[in-house]
């Protein structure tokens, strides 16, 4: 399922059997379109748009599901439907933010731009860090990037390195390089001085994507990591002593654990923040900052390590006071939160809007996980309709209720007893 086509007014209709590298390459070719999304070519567009969809050209265009028109998808019931700002209008809403909990997405229709004719690829390496420096570089490129223009995307990654942390900057900016320089050359003034190494290339779209993702074509079997995963979504800076707390952490406790890992520190806002927060199901537009944490296996393969679990939990928590359900990103699932932690930590306030969607869309709770969107109400009442009946039910076709599904099943069995019944007394 990789169809994808683009029309002359810019609309793409992606089958979601499209990786990420499928699509930027796949836009490019088709007039140098482009949208907003990750950055590894692996990631498919079922999962990436459903929760969010963040890269670096999401600070100027949006998250991949604010660019999401429509989308066909396979609900609970077998039938095939499409949702839209005016058809299911409810389920669509759902399905931009927590769409695994409502149905098989199988193509998206997107809201294409045209590619910026110039990007600016940039970066910053250092050397080693002493704890100071980092965590002065640190509150320094917090304080730029909450202020920052739209036009410039950037993230931090850290990890252990020759017996320290490193620490890069890198990113894209969507204009001149001489704009580029007069906003960025200012801010790198501000950074500890350090043995570092600069450098700021412009080049078209495309380009661009590979010097940041790699190869985008996807015919070769990616290779497979043992990893866990956490995230946070902040909404407003960190304290200077909660991010010295949290360096201080990484160099007690980071710099030869029994995994790999890195953490990245991706700038957010801009056109994130453009849609009302109600628009979609997604719960965080005021994030200014998304950290994503992220530790493997030394060699990738299982198992992976126990104490990594608490040496990425205890990492997070230094920042986060240990509140479990703090503001995280759903496309970076973290298993060891609860239910409840998660609904708080990747809905929010549109928790109990999507649970009733759900019980409208799923109500045998076909679409389930130890974290998925539940039933409003109890599994033996779900045949009589939620109180708050979202409208795009009542426009959507008619489909058999939990019983009477259940009586047809039976008299299928029945019969399927009494044929093999006959035939067995007949021989
Ligand atoms: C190496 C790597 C790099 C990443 N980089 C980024 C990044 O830069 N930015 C970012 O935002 N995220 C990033 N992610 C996270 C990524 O967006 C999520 O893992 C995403 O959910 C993966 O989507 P997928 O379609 O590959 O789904 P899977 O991993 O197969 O599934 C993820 C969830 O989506 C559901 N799902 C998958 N397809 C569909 C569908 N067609 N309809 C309904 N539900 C579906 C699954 O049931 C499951 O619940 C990265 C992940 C990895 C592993």
């Amino acid at each position: 399922m990789k169809g994808l086509s683009v029309s002359p007014d810019g609309t793409a209709v992606a089958q979601t059997g499209n990786l990420l590298g499928d699509l930027a390459q796949g836009l490019w070719d088709q007039g140098q379109r482009a949208l907003p999304h990750g950055t590894c070519p692996y990631v498919g567009i079922g999962g990436h748009a459903s929760f969010g969809g963040y890269g670096f050209f999401s600070r100027k265009a949006g998250l991949l599901l604010d660019t999401v028109q429509s989308a066909e998808v396979v609900l609970a019931n077998g039938t095939l439907t499409t949702a839209s700002a005016t058809q299911n209008p409810d389920l669509f809403w759902a399905l931009r933010g927590a769409g695994p909990s409502f149905g098989i997405v199988t193509a998206w229709t997107f809201a294409t731009l045209a590619a910026p004719p110039v990007v600016i690829d940039f970066e910053i390496n250092f050397g080693a860090f002493v704890p100071e420096n980092l965590t002065a570089a640190l509150i320094s490129y917090q304080a730029f990037g909450s202020t920052a223009p739209r036009e410039i995307s950037m993230q931090a990654v850290l990890g252990p390195s020759n017996g320290g942390i490193y620490l890069s900057f890198d990113g894209d900016y969507y204009g001149s390089l001489d704009d580029f320089h007069s906003i960025f050359d200012p801010w790198v003034e501000t950074l500890p001085s350090f043995e570092r190494n600069v450098s700021a290339t412009s080049m078209n779209w495309i380009d661009a994507q590979v010097a940041k993702d790699g190869d985008l074509s996807t015919s070769s079997p990616e290779p497979h990591d043992t990893f866990f995963a956490k995230s946070l979504l902040i909404s407003e800076p960190s304290t200077n002593a909660s991010l010295s707390a949290w360096v201080n952490y990484l160099f007690d406790h980071g710099i030869s654990p029994a995994t790999n890992w890195f953490v990245e520190i991706d700038m957010w806002g801009g056109a994130i923040a453009d849609p009302p927060s109600t628009s979609t199901s997604f719960a965080h537009r005021d994030a200014i900052f998304g950290y994503q944490f992220y530790a493997s296996s030394k060699n990738g393969a299982p198992p992976y390590p126990s104490s990594g679990f608490s040496f990425l939990n205890e990492m997070v928590a230094t920042l986060n006071n240990g509140n479990l359900s703090a503001p995280a990103y759903p496309n970076y699932i973290d298993p060891t939160l609860s239910p409840n932690e998660s609904h708080v930590a990747y809905y929010g306030t549109g928790f109990s809007r999507l649970s009733q969607i759900k019980s409208a869309f799923d109500p045998e709770n076909l679409f389930s996980s130890n974290q998925s969107i539940p039933l409003s109400v109890p599994p033996s009442t779900t045949s009589s309709a939620p109180q708050e009946t979202p409208t795009s039910q009542k426009n959507s076709s008619p489909h058999p209720t939990a019983v009477h599904r259940r009586f047809i099943e039976y008299i299928i069995l029945f019969i399927f007893y009494i044929i093999f019944d006959s035939v067995n007394t007949f021989f």
